[in-house]
């Protein structure tokens, strides 16, 4: 169900396995995508059982409809009738709320600066990386009182560097842009690490205190991986403050 967590100064940070749910094949077991395919009434008791499994009440989670891009939305409580927005990072200065980000390879990044009672959740993917959502979610959090020297960071299960495959002109475009996630595949050919290109640029925003999952998405198979099943489930990972 909740594969790592862990809390700072009232900061606390989740991120889920596959295990747990109630979907079935090939979503099993919790898978918390909405847009996969998955029945809905299945994604909604798996989200239940997941907050409560984490002590949040599921009705203060506020979801992202991601969509690769930079877009930061502030928030200070659930969209109720309204659509989630097409951003892939939230931030909030609301104490007791929860924010998602949904996973299966791409970076789940999380921040929170206990202090200042602002937190973030962002999506950050080959494109997301690229494009600066990770430091557009920083300066969100600036702009509502956070200091990146007091913002601890996790970032969650994804694939890694070695099992990232891309062309060699991908890998090029992007060690342009990011160079540390200039990689290659353990059998020899280009590859990213979106992991290791969130955290230069966190470094680079002046956030040091931070934490990479050691999990890889595409090896493992207690996570959802859309590059190793292409049709599957999503993980989720939650950051709220006390
Ligand atoms: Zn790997």
């Amino acid at each position: 169900m909740i594969g790592q967590r862990d809390t700072v100064n009232g900061a606390h940070f989740a991120f889920t396995d596959r295990w747990g749910g109630v979907s079935a094949v090939p979503y099993e077991e919790l898978n918390l995508g909405g847009a996969v395919g998955d029945d809905p009434a299945a994604v909604t008791a798996n989200r239940e059982l997941a907050a409560k499994t984490i002590g949040v009440d599921p009705a203060r989670v506020v979801w992202m409809n991601q969509v690769h891009g930079a877009g930061v939305a502030v928030v200070d409580g659930p969209w109720g009738e309204d659509p989630a927005p097409r951003v892939d990072a939230i931030v909030t200065a609301e104490r007791g709320l929860a924010l998602a980000v949904l996973t299966a390879d791409c970076v789940p990044v999380l921040l929170a600066d206990p202090v200042a009672g602002v937190a973030a959740a962002a999506h950050a993917g080959r494109p997301g990386m690229v494009a600066g959502v990770v430091p557009a979610a920083v300066r969100a959090m600036t702009g509502l009182g956070a200091d990146p020297a007091r913002i601890v960071a996790r970032t969650g299960p994804a694939v890694c560097g070695r099992c990232y495959e891309v062309p060699e002109t991908m890998r090029a475009e992007v060690a342009a842009v990011e160079p540390a996630a200039y990689a290659e595949t353990s059998w020899g050919t280009p590859a990213l690490d979106v992991s290791a290109g969130v955290h230069a640029q966190l470094e680079r925003l002046g956030v040091h205190d931070r934490a990479q999952s050691p999990v890889c998405t595409l090896e493992s198979h207690d996570h959802f991986s859309y590059r190793r099943d292409r049709t599957t489930g999503r993980l989720a990972g939650y950051v709220w403050l006390d």
